[in-house]
């Protein structure tokens, strides 16, 4: 009934991933991703000088007990890093409560509340032609619900194009696969916001009459917009029946939202960024979101996202919980079981990870004509093969960041 051993492994197969490995005394292992895109050793420090010592001997069935412990202890309290070392300990104890008991986590959540989990990719191409061929090859891969990112004309780099990565100094990665990029400094793109509100109506429209009214479709402002901007997308899209609009714009400000509310009912995402219940509590009770982009990885863990998921209910508010590639398939896994138990889940963001990836984590969830299901192995479902994980050492790499023309810094 205690803790043994607590490792953190670091490995890069595809891109750099995070994960707590715990033992405990009579053997059992359970696994925690802890990846922060771009910030991976400072999570692994945090674990492996911080929290693992705290850990050893410590009941192995405390999951709850344990997390309150990490939070409070520590005086310090949210911020990613944090949050995301907390959260690999939180599911690494879920992995290990439900081998002990020989059930799937959600079982231990509740048991499924359906059959399996709506997800959605991410299309994208400079040009229209590209962007319906990278449609169509998403429909092919059986996914029933689309996101939309598109080039703006007269900029080199937008987010989420996979084109663009010869032209950005980005080799040969996929860039809507991994936008982290490999190197010591981060790449830099171009950013113009009158130009993409004048484009992405067109390419909506375009899309609609492509592929017809019935495909839930997606997109991402990533945090570009100010309020009243993102208040003029969200009106201008409305004809073109958007599933959500994510980020409309940065978050800090929370008040911003009410002004966006009050001129569109296109549907607003938000939250991949965000720590803890404390960042979704107003936004929730005041209804200026429809969905939860909470990340598993990032919000302190399955028990921490399950309150805050839980809370949201109360609103009908639904997750959407973020599940970009840098979300390891552990964290993934996570965020599989939890959908699948809780009552308001809405969509999952899934990329699909690199080969490579797979087969450092061996893992038992499905995919399924458009629908996820995180399996019934007892805990997560997922295993690390360390000697695997082992050739792929750490290489550090970095999300791109935004310049205007006139090169003022902008948000990515
Ligand atoms: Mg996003």
């Amino acid at each position: 009934m205690t803790i043994d051993k607590a490792e953190v492994i670091v490995t890069s197969p595809d891109r750099n991933f995070v994960t707590l490995k715990i033992t405990t005394a009579d053997g059992v292992t359970g696994l925690g991703d802890a990846t922060l895109n771009g910030r991976e050793l400072a999570v692994v420090s945090y674990l492996r000088d911080h929290v693992a010592p705290l850990l050893i001997g410590a009941d192995e069935r405390r999951i709850e007990d344990t997390w309150q412990f990490l939070y409070r202890s520590a005086y310090w309290r949210r911020g990613p890093v944090t949050m995301a070392a907390i959260a690999a300990v939180d599911m690494a104890l879920w992995d290990i409560k439900g081998k002990q008991a020989g059930m799937p986590v959600y079982q231990l959540l509740g048991g499924a509340s359906r059959t399996g989990l709506l997800a959605y990719g991410h299309a994208s191409g400079k040009e229209l032609p590209e962007l319906f061929d990278s449609v169509r090859a998403h429909l092919e891969k059986g996914y029933r619900a689309i996101r939309i990112q598109t080039g703006v004309p007269g900029l080199q780099a937008i987010y989420g194009i996979a084109s663009q990565s010869a032209d950005t100094g980005g080799g040969d990665a996929r860039y809507d696969h991994e936008p982290a990029r490999r190197g010591a400094k981060p790449v830099e793109e171009d950013w113009d916001t009158r130009a993409y509100l004048n484009h992405l109506p067109g390419v909506f429209e375009a899309v609609r009459n492509e592929f017809g009214p019935d495909i839930p479709l997606l997109h991402d402002g990533h945090h570009r917009m100010t309020p009243i901007q993102a208040a003029r997308l969200g009106k201008d899209l409305e004809p073109y029946d958007l599933f959500w609009l994510e980020d409309c714009t940065p978050a800090e400000n929370q008040e911003a939202l009410r002004l966006v509310r009050q001129h569109t009912t296109t549907p607003l995402a938000i939250g991949e960024i965000f720590n803890t219940v404390w960042d979704f509590k107003d936004i929730i009770r005041d209804q200026l979101i429809d969905y939860v982009r909470g990340a598993v990885t990032h919000m302190g863990g399955i028990s921490a996202l399950k309150k805050t998921l839980d809370y949201a209910a109360m609103y009908q508010i639904k997750s959407g919980m973020h599940g970009p590639t840098d979300i390891s398939p552990v964290g993934m896994a996570a965020a599989m079981h939890l959908g699948l138990a809780i009552h308001n889940f809405g969509i999952q963001e899934y990329m699909q990870h690199g080969a490579r990836t797979d087969q450092v984590f061996q893992q038992s969830f499905t995919w399924t004509n458009g629908m996820l299901h995180p399996g019934d192995a007892p805990g997560l479902g997922v295993e690390l093969d360390v000697d695997e994980a082992g050739r792929y050492p750490y290489e550090q790499a970095y999300l791109p960041y935004n310049r205007l023309a006139d090169g003022t810094v902008h948000d990515w």
